[in-house]
């Protein structure tokens, strides 16, 4: 579906210099990844397709770029003292692995729904894990509580201008490697992925047709920017696990940067994830987690409004249980 307008004007709270700055900073500490080329999907749509793999991200997911900037900007009495995160996996374990590193301790809030392998690897970094509750709303009540109690510092999987400026690195290297893309599509869940990867990208090349992707169940997000406000959203399980979870009350970055950030939005049932998780492994022999293959399942459906030209999608992660994933290759319904 097509987004309606923006009636406010755009006033980024992360600028470009914050995106370059973020860049540097981090990176020696993450990997750059690679935009390759999907010779079916380029086939398929009739120009050229590109896949931003994330999935190679050190610990499997892009977050670990978010959070890395994040804990190198606390003081030393906040380190000192700790940081907490309530996850749907991915951005624990980014928050985990980048805790690991600076000798920052760290607590990892996740509801009942956080698959076991993300679960496992975020404790094998050393974090202390907490499993609390139906959902990751229920989580974070109780994370909030523990944060006072503790004076631990809260670091958001989305809504903190660190965290989007980093996740943007992503959308530098993409027009680094693109220089002529037409199209971008990205995964959406709390939006902090999509608003850096776009604020960048627009930026620089502010006619790219930028697609927010996630699944039907719960889109909190896309719920939210059509009704100009947070809206809540029942949680359910979905093969799209990393992209649960409301986008918070009291949003304050990441509801009006995608507003008008995002050009278009589409839903992806169960099936058509399963779909896009087994072309790419059949066609590109890449292993994602439902969450981070949404993008190609946007092209298979035929229903997007691309402009000629490249497209770049951004493939968000591959942390999926691997008795889950050989049960979707096994299956042939589509
Ligand atoms: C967190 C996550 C997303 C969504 O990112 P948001 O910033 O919450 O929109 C997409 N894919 C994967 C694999 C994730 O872990």
């Amino acid at each position: 579906m097509t987004m309606p307008a923006p009636s406010r004007p755009v006033t980024p709270s992360v600028t470009l210099s914050d995106i370059r700055e973020a860049a540097h900073r981090i990176g020696p500490h993450v990997t750059r990844t690679p935009l390759r080329l999907s010779p079916f999907l380029s086939k398929h749509i009739g120009h050229t397709v590109r896949l931003k793999l994330e999935t190679m991200q050190d610990t499997g997911a892009f977050k670990l770029r978010g959070a890395t900037n994040a804990l190198m900007q606390l003081s030393d009495d906040a380190r000192s003292r700790g940081v907490l995160a309530v996850s749907t996996g991915n951005h624990g374990r980014g928050v985990a692995h980048a805790a690991k590193s600076l000798g920052i301790p760290c607590v990892v809030y996740m509801s009942e729904l956080v698959p076991d392998v993300k679960v496992r690897a975020i404790r094998d970094l050393g974090a202390d894990v907490v499993i609390h509750g139906r959902s990751q709303d229920e989580a974070e009540v109780a994370a909030m509580a523990r944060i006072t109690e503790d004076r631990l510092t809260y670091i958001h999987p989305f809504d903190q201008a660190a965290v989007i400026a980093e996740q943007s690195t992503l959308g530098l290297e993409i027009i680094e490697d693109m220089p002529d893309i037409a199209n971008l599509i990205v995964p959406l869940s709390g939006g902090g992925l999509l608003a850096g990867t776009a604020l960048a990208v627009k930026t620089l090349r502010p006619d790219v047709h930028v697609v927010g992707v996630t699944m039907d169940r719960g889109a909190a997000m896309i719920a939210s920017m059509q009704a100009g406000k947070p809206v809540p959203v029942e949680e359910v399980e979905s093969l799209a696990d990393s992209l649960g979870g409301g986008i918070g009350s009291d949003n304050v970055l990441t509801l009006t940067m995608c507003q008008h950030l995002t050009d278009e939005t589409l839903l992806l049932s169960e099936p058509e994830i399963a779909a896009a998780m087994r072309t790419l492994f059949f066609e590109d022999r890449i292993v994602a987690e439902g969450g981070g293959a949404v993008g190609v399942g946007t092209l298979m459906s035929g229903k997007l409004n691309l402009h000629p030209g490249p497209t770049a999608i951004v493939i968000s992660g591959c942390n999926v249980d691997m008795n889950v994933f050989l049960s979707i290759l096994a299956s042939i319904e589509s």
